[in-house]
């Protein structure tokens, strides 16, 4: 049995005004399933997501990830948490603009104090496995929405968190990059990477996720597995980053 690598228990949050945003809410995610969070939009995912991250904190209940209690954290434990264990991907990607494409998937290994060598050489790898590296020395502006995403996954997985998680990755991207982007994600499912990611793309959810939960009015309100999900530890063949789970954990 594998350990899990979210528990959630028992988790409301409420804010200054309106119902609450998670009411009660109980989860368990086992170390290597990709959960694609579904629900409209209202029902408490970006919620779920930032609790996840550290980003916010429950008004009550407990959030464990990696065997690491959140709820209760200070500030300063939060953020060593987000730099050492979870990596973000967002719809509009947050790279530095003004930072080249290296320098921005070198960010969250300087942040974390790793060895200029070892941080140079985990960038070189990540960026020839998701094939942006001829990319290494542009700034993120002249590349395409989908480049410029597999740049944000590069950076979230620089620090080999056991967490990737991700909010509408896809979201901002035309067909054919959002396609790419579903590949490499669907890759490192595939590989073992444990993904927590909210989306209403449903073509994702479908060639990413091993499980799909749905958010209605901050409580859960369907739990599945999805049919035919690669398990987890299968190769990859469509991104040319199978092999990469050997080299990114
Ligand atoms: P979703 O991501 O599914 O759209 P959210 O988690 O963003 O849902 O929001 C859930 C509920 O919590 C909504 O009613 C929203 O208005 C409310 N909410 C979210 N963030 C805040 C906030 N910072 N202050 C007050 N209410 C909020």
């Amino acid at each position: 049995m594998t350990a899990p690598i979210i528990q959630i228990r028992d988790v409301s949050k409420t804010y200054d005004v309106g119902l609450p945003a998670l009411a009660g809410l109980s989860l368990e995610v086992r170390a290597g399933e990709a959960l694609a969070v579904l629900g409209p939009s209202g029902s408490g995912k970006s919620t779920l997501l930032n609790l996840v991250a550290g980003l916010d904190r429950p008004s009550e209940g407990g959030v464990t990830v990696d065997g690491v209690r959140l709820d209760g954290m200070t500030e300063a434990g939060l953020a060593r948490y987000r730099r050492e264990r979870v990596g973000m991907v967002f719809q509009f990607f947050n790279l530095l603009d003004d930072l080249t494409v290296e320098d921005n998937v070198l960010l969250p290994a300087q942040l974390a104090g790793l060895p200029r060598t070892q941080a140079w050489e985990r960038a070189r790898e990540l960026l020839e496995r998701l094939g942006i590296d001829r990319h290494a020395r542009a700034h993120p502006g002249r590349l395409s929405g989908g480049e410029r995403q597999r740049v944000a996954v590069a950076r979230a997985l620089m620090n080999r968190p056991p967490l990737l998680l991700a909010d509408e990755p896809t979201g901002a991207l035309d067909s054919a990059s959002a396609a790419d982007v579903r590949d490499l994600l669907a890759g490192l499912s595939r590989d073992g990477q444990s993904i927590v990611l909210v989306t209403h793309d449903t073509a994702l959810a479908r060639s990413c996720a091993t499980r799909t939960i749905e958010l209605v009015d901050g409580v859960i309100a369907r739990d599945s597995e999805v049919p035919g999900a690669v398990p987890a530890g299968a190769t990859g063949t469509v991104t040319g980053i199978g092999e990469a789970r050997a080299a990114v954990r």
